[in-house]
C-alpha cells in the first residue's frame, strides 16, 4: 500500500462506489480517504459505508481516512404552481414569506432570516448561477428583484447570495443530527459546508471536541475575505470550487486556490482542492487535456489532497478516474521542476520546539540524503509540522493509535504505520529502522532520520532526533 506520489487522493462514495467491494477497489487504485456526503446519504447509509470501509482498512492493513461531508445551509425557493416559469430579462420577481405555490411574478422563500437580510443592489443566482436576479426594492419580508438573464424557474432550486452575510449559523438541524450519529462512529474528519467565518468553525470545533478534525469548506466570498481567521480556526481547510464558481466570478478561482493553498500551507494547514477535477470522467474513461493539467496544478501548489466528486460518486469510471488521478499526481512530482515550484511556496518555520525540530530533521534528511524521516508521534502534531516543510525524503510516522494514523491520511506525504508502543529509545529506533525497511521505505545501507518526544508517551513533546543505519532485514545497524 505504499503510494508513488505524496499528494493524497480524496474520494467521494456515492451509487458508483457504495459496496465494500469497490472500496477496496478504489482504495487499492489510490485513494487515501473517502468522503461520505450527508446530502445524498441517509444514517443507516452512513454506518453501513463506515463498517464497509474499516473492513477494508483491516484488509489492506492501511489506514484510510473517513470524511463525513454535512450539507450545510443550503437555500432553496419552494413550488411553482406551474412547476416551472419562463422568466425574462428586465422583468421584476419577488421572493417572500407567502407560502402559496409560486408564478411568473413571485416565489415563496421559506428563509425568513435570509428575506431581512439582502439590501437593495445584491444579487441572488438560482440554481448553480444559471438565474441572475438583483434586489431592487426589500420591505415586508418581500424582496423585489429585476431578472438579468432570459432563464427558467422551477420547483426547490438553490439559492446563492454572494453579497450578502447571513445571519444563519454553518449548522442547521439536520447537520445536527447528521453531525450527533458521524460522531457515534469513530470517523476521521468532519466537513462543513458554506462557513462564512471562523466563529463557524469553533462551533463544530465545539461539538466535536476533538473527536475527529474539521474542515471548513471554503465555497462563499465572505469565507475568502475571513480566510486567516477561519485557517487558524480549522483543522483543515478543502477549496470547494464548486459553490466558490457560483458564488464569485468563476475566472477568479484560480487566484483563489493558489491563494489558500499558499496560506493553508505556510500555517500547515492540510488543504484539499476539491470539485471537477477530472469531471469529462464521470461519461469518459479518459479526462480531457484541460483535466489532466488542473490535477497537476494542484500537485504543483503542493496541496496536501485533490477530490473526486461524482467521478468516485456516480460516475461511469469510478477507478479509472482514482487511477488516473494517481498516474497525474506521480508524474507532476516526478517532473525535475517539481521541487523548485513547491520550494518557492515554503515559508518559515515558526518558533516552537515542534518547529525548530521538524526544521532540523529537514534539512538533515535533505543534507544527507536519507531515505525516510521517522516521526514516532501520539497525536500526530510532528508529522504534520514535518510534512509542511514538504521534505523530498519519505516521511513515515509510527504512532500506536489507529486514530492518529487516520486523521493523517490528507496531509501531504505521511505514510502511517500503526505499531506497538515502544517501551524505550532504542525500541524505538528498532521499530523505526524495521517498519521503514518492511515498508519500502528504507533499504539495507540507507540511513534515516527518526524523531521522537522523549520520555516516549507524552503528546507534544518532540525533542529527540537521531539518524540510524538500516541493517540487514530491517534491523538496526549502529
Ligand atoms: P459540495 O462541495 O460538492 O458538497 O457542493 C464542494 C464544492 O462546492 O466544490
Ligand atoms: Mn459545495
Amino acid at each position: 500500500m505504499k503510494r508513488n506520489r505524496r499528494i493524497k487522493i480524496l474520494a467521494t462514495l456515492g451509487p458508483s462506489s457504495n459496496t465494500e467491494e469497490m472500496i477496496e477497489k478504489l482504495s487499492n487504485a489510490g485513494a487515501d480517504a473517502f468522503r461520505i456526503n450527508m446530502s445524498h446519504t441517509s444514517h443507516e447509509m452512513l454506518a453501513e459505508l463506515y463498517n464497509a470501509i474499516r473492513n477494508v482498512e483491516a484488509k489492506i492493513n492501511h489506514p484510510i481516512g473517513i470524511l463525513v461531508d454535512l450539507q450545510g445551509p443550503k437555500l432553496r425557493v419552494d413550488m411553482f404552481k406551474n412547476g416551472k416559469e419562463e422568466l425574462k430579462i428586465g422583468q421584476t420577481f419577488k421572493l417572500d414569506d407567502n407560502p402559496e405555490a409560486g408564478d411568473n411574478s413571485r416565489v415563496y422563500l421559506p428563509h425568513p432570516e435570509i428575506l431581512i437580510s439582502v439590501e437593495v443592489g445584491h444579487k441572488l443566482l438560482l440554481d448553480d448561477g444559471r438565474i441572475m436576479l438583483e434586489a431592487t426594492h426589500v420591505e415586508n419580508n418581500v424582496i423585489t428583484t429585476k431578472v438579468l438573464n432570459n432563464c427558467v424557474i422551477s420547483n426547490r432550486k438553490g439559492v446563492s447570495l454572494p453579497d450578502t452575510m447571513l445571519p444563519v449559523s454553518a449548522i442547521t438541524p439536520k447537520d445536527e443530527a447528521d453531525l450527533e450519529a458521524a460522531l457515534k462512529l469513530d470517523i476521521d474528519y468532519i466537513a462543513v459546508s458554506f462557513v462564512q467565518r471562523a466563529s463557524d468553525v469553533d462551533e463544530v470545533q465545539a461539538i466535536v471536541g476533538g473527536k475527529a478534525k474539521v474542515v471548513a469548506k471554503i465555497e462563499k466570498p465572505a469565507a475568502v475575505a475571513a480566510i486567516d481567521e477561519i485557517i487558524a480556526a480549522s483543522d483543515v481547510i478543502m477549496v470547494a470550487r464548486g459553490d466558490l464558481g457560483v458564488e464569485l466570478p468563476i475566472q477568479q478561482l484560480p487566484g483563489i486556490q493558489k491563494l489558500l493553498t499558499r496560506k493553508s500551507r505556510t500555517a500547515g494547514v492540510p488543504v484539499i482542492v476539491a470539485t471537477q477535477m477530472l469531471e469529462s470522467m464521470i461519461e469518459s474513461p479518459m479526462p480531457t487535456r484541460a483535466e489532466v493539467s488542473d490535477v497537476a496544478t494542484a500537485v504543483y501548489e503542493g496541496a496536501d489532497a485533490v477530490m473526486l466528486s461524482a467521478e468516485s460518486a456516480a460516475g461511469d469510471y469510478p477507478i479509472e478516474a482514482v487511477q488516473m488521478m494517481s498516474d497525474i499526481a506521480h508524474e507532476a512530482e516526478e517532473d525535475p521542476h517539481y521541487k523548485e515550484i513547491i520550494y518557492a511556496h515554503n515559508t518559515e518555520a515558526e518558533s516552537t520546539s515542534a518547529d525548530a525540530i521538524s526544521a532540523a530533521v529537514y534539512a538533515v534528511a535533505a543534507t544527507l540524503n536519507l531515505s525516510a524521516i521517522v516521526c514516532y508521534t501520539e497525536s500526530g502534531a510532528t508529522a504534520a509540522r514535518v510534512s509542511r516543510e514538504r521534505p523530498q525524503n519519505r516521511i513515515l510516522t509510527l504512532t500506536p493509535k489507529a486514530t492518529t494514523a487516520r486523521n493523517l491520511t490528507l496531509t501531504w506525504g505521511v505514510h502511517s504505520v500503526v505499531v506497538e508502543d515502544a517501551a524505550t529509545e532504542s525500541q524505538m529506533v528498532e521499530f523505526a529502522c524495521l517498519t521503514a525497511y518492511n515498508h519500502e521505505l528504507a533499504t539495507f545501507g540507507d540511513h534515516i532520520v527518526i524523531t521522537a518526544g522523549v520520555p516516549y508517551g507524552r503528546p507534544g513533546t518532540t525533542n529527540m532526533l537521531r539518524i540510524a543505519a538500516v541493517g540487514k532485514n530491517g534491523k538496526c545497524a549502529d
